[in-house]
């Protein structure tokens, strides 16, 4: 017996905050966000997304180190803001901190985020999974329960086809930056771990907490390293930006359905022309978002994408051997499942991606850019381009890549209950 589905339609208003945070600097930048926050009330979001490591700063290099940012979930001072947010905005507040958890085993840490719901409550508290090197390094530990999903209630957010309204959980997920990159960067390009995984569990809405670096960062992999930071500093001199980069000057994009919109970006810098986003000679433009960068983001989705060739694996049964072999780790490949060429078609799903801007250390810069995206799981037969132009992921706003700001927008999509 087949259950009929209702299709609803979910409106979501969703807050996106970008930050600066300096390590050391943690009553600062609660500071910064009060101010920002104050500004956003009046919009009434449901959901107000922060990056990973929001409060503390990003590059921790030792145990020792991060040891007086570490706290449990509910305590410290990313649980003491959020709470505050959630009751004062009636929404949910999302924000990445450095945990610490007694454990029979001892005492763990994780790179985390809160989810606080509009009482002021823990709804949950997920930990990265994929870590980066700079986690390693101060002895992060990996989420034992590796990706993970759970319900997020709303009221009254619902629309049937008869108009009526309806409470409704979101099935929900939080990614922490790296989550989204091959395992280690040593897992095979093409597994894309991370959305397969919400992929095939059908996962609504993704909230993704990052401090996600420019590709001017010095990194291991960095050649010359010396050289690098030096075109670090000649290009924030050049932007009369401090070694930090900018904090406390906002970039603002509000643009809401009821009609109210609100922009405020930066000027951009005068000395500079536009180069066809070439990121290698420095750091620039930083009043405009890094195109490679959001696309890299949406190609690392590439199961919620449409694209035309997995027809092809399906008719000439490429994928169900593959699938077999498998079988046990996994039930989809690039998005493709053994039963339709595109497991997400028809369907729908939200990410908010939310990263860090600023620079630390003078060779650790970040990539800003935060952005809303809706997969809308359409031209399935059509698209063949993985980035931006494909028509099945609407960016529906983007921040700067330099600026620290706020992206306000209401996303609509639908869902099957
Ligand atoms: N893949 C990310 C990057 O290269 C990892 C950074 C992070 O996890 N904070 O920027």
């Amino acid at each position: 017996m087949t259950q009929l589905l209702n299709r609803l339609n979910v409106k979501l208003r969703i807050a996106v905050v970008q930050l600066n945070p300096q390590i050391g600097h943690v009553i600062e930048t609660t500071a910064r966000v009060n101010a920002l926050v104050s500004r956003i009330e009046k919009y009434k979001p449901d959901i107000v997304v922060f990056p990973e490591f929001a409060l503390s700063g990003y590059s921790f290099h030792s145990r020792l180190q991060i040891e007086p940012y570490l706290s449990p979930a509910r305590q410290g001072p990313a649980w003491d803001l959020c709470r505050k947010i959630s009751t004062q905005l009636s929404c949910v507040t999302v924000m990445g901190y450095p945990e610490k958890c007694d454990e029979l085993t001892g005492q763990k840490m994780y790179n985390s985020a809160i989810v606080v719901n509009s009482n002021g409550e823990l709804i949950f508290n997920y930990r990265k999974s994929f870590l980066y090197h700079t986690d390693e390094e101060w002895g992060c530990c990996e989420n034992p329960a590796g990706f993970q999903t759970f319900e997020l209630p709303f009221a009254n957010i619902a629309r049937d086809a008869d108009g009526k309204m309806h409470d409704i959980s979101i099935k929900s997920a939080v990614g922490i930056c790296m989550d989204l990159s091959p395992y280690r960067f040593e897992a095979p390009f093409q597994d894309f771990e991370f959305s397969s995984f919400h992929a095939e569990k059908g996962t609504e809405l993704i909230l993704f907490p990052m401090a996600w670096l420019n590709s001017i960062s010095v990194t291991r992999d960095t050649e010359n390293p010396s050289q690098r930071r030096k075109d670090i500093t000649r290009s924030l001199n050049a932007l009369q930006l401090p070694l930090s980069g900018s904090q406390g000057t906002y970039h603002w994009d509000v643009d809401l359905q009821d009609g109210t919109r609100f922009a405020e970006n930066p000027e951009h810098s005068t000395q500079e022309k536009p180069d066809n986003h070439n990121e290698t000679n420095g750091f620039s433009r930083p009043a405009e978002p890094d195109l490679s960068n959001l696309n890299y983001w949406i190609l690392r989705f590439m199961p919620f994408l449409a694209y035309a060739d997995r027809q092809n694996w399906f008719i000439e049964r490429l994928l169900a051997p593959l699938l077999t072999k498998l079988r046990g780790l996994r039930s989809s490949y690039m998005g493709g499942v053994v039963q339709k060429p595109w497991l997400f078609e028809n369907r729908n799903a939200i990410a908010v991606m939310c990263n860090r801007c600023g620079v630390e250390e003078g060779s650790t810069v970040f990539a800003g850019s935060s952005s809303i995206l809706k997969f809308n799981g359409q031209h399935g037969d059509a698209e063949k381009e993985l980035d931006s132009s494909n028509r099945s992921v609407e960016v529906i706003g983007s921040l700067s890549k330099g600026y620290e700001g706020v992206l306000i927008r209401d996303v609509e999509f639908q869902v099957d209950r």
